[in-house]
């Protein structure tokens, strides 16, 4: 057999006992009618119930199980799922059975016009005190990134392998696939997926996500258009103080040469602190461009290269 699959599904848990056995049974059914080989990736997110023994319970050698010495957040446990997927198409949904595994088939489909495709909970099944932020977080999100879907923190998607090698995610930027791949240049699709309540165990996410998910937006976004350049942002910024700071310096000195005092002004003091806050900021620009060009990491995805055919790749 060879050990290479076609699909690799990934499936990250944390807690969640009660739902593994009848969603590895759905997967497997599910799985058995597409008859595409696969692989089941489950990664155990240090969870403190028996989720882990579960899993390496189920006798199927397609069954991998990865497990983190505690809990690292979604995240964390997608991208080393993505890491060690092998498919040629991965497809990652939650482990609490709100993601129903019929959908595969759908999103294999869609995926043929797509670079990834993503899910949709269109009619959701959650408290109120989530969809109704999650509205708003959507709306906003569209806003910033120009994506054009409709449910970004959908657990529900599928990509062509490629995408998955190229994004890198951390904290809890898992919210933001389809904006990092749309930034890439990939394309992103969406389709609407059946949602259910979620029935054992309980939902891992809450309040503070909000606060969390904006302040992500807010590194998504200066990540995607600064990333290259940090000094232009706060290299602009700086300048711009620091201008302002020098402005108001000269006034005063001019002042000072006709013989007028100037020691007791409120303005000399806002002066002297824009121009050092100014030269903080193009330090701190500098800083970023220094640490930037240590990463050395390309940001661009090459789509044909004859130097690979050369070397016979
Ligand atoms: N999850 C995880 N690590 C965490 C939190 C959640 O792996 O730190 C998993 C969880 O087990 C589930 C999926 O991520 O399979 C989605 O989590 P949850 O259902 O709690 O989120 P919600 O549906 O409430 O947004
Ligand atoms: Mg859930």
């Amino acid at each position: 057999m060879s050990n290479k699959p076609h699909l690799s599904i990934i499936v990250p848990v944390h807690n969640e006992e009660e739902n593994i056995l009848e969603l590895y049974e759905k997967l497997y059914n599910t799985l058995l009618m597409i008859e595409k080989t696969y692989e089941l990736i489950f990664v155990d997110d240090g969870s403190t119930d028996n989720t882990f023994e579960k899993i390496k319970n189920i006798k199927d050698s397609k069954v991998k199980v990865v497990r983190f010495q505690r809990n690292y957040g979604k995240a964390a446990a997608l991208s080393c799922g993505f890491k060690k997927a092998k498919g040629d198409i991965v497809i990652t949904l939650d482990g609490d059975l709100q993601d129903d595994p019929k959908e595969i088939p759908r999103f294999l489909e869609e995926l043929k016009k797509y670079d990834m495709v993503s899910g949709w909970k269109s009619k959701r099944h959650d408290p109120i005190s989530k969809t109704v932020p999650s509205r708003f977080f959507n709306w906003l999100t569209r806003l910033i990134t120009g994506v054009k879907i409709n449910d970004f923190n959908c657990g529900y998607k599928a990509y062509n392998k490629y995408v998955v090698k190229n994004i890198n995610l951390y904290g809890e930027l898992h919210r933001y696939i389809p904006a990092l791949a749309y930034w890439k240049g990939y394309t992103v699709g969406e389709i609407e997926v059946e949602h259910h309540p979620r029935i054992h165990g309980e939902s891992k996410y809450g309040a503070e996500r909000l606060l969390k998910g904006f302040l992500d937006l807010i590194t998504v976004t200066f990540l995607m258009m600064y990333k290259k350049r940090p000094l232009h942002v706060f290299g602009g910024i700086g300048i711009l103080l620091g201008l302002s700071g020098v402005i108001i310096s000269i006034y005063l000195m001019t002042l000072w040469v006709t013989g007028i005092k100037i020691g007791d002004r409120p303005l000399l003091m806002l002066g002297i602190l824009l121009i050092v806050i100014g030269a903080q900021f193009i330090s701190l620009g500098l800083i970023g461009e220094l640490i930037t060009n240590s990463r050395n990491n390309d940001d661009y995805i090459i789509k044909y290269d004859s130097y690979e055919l050369e070397n016979g790749r």
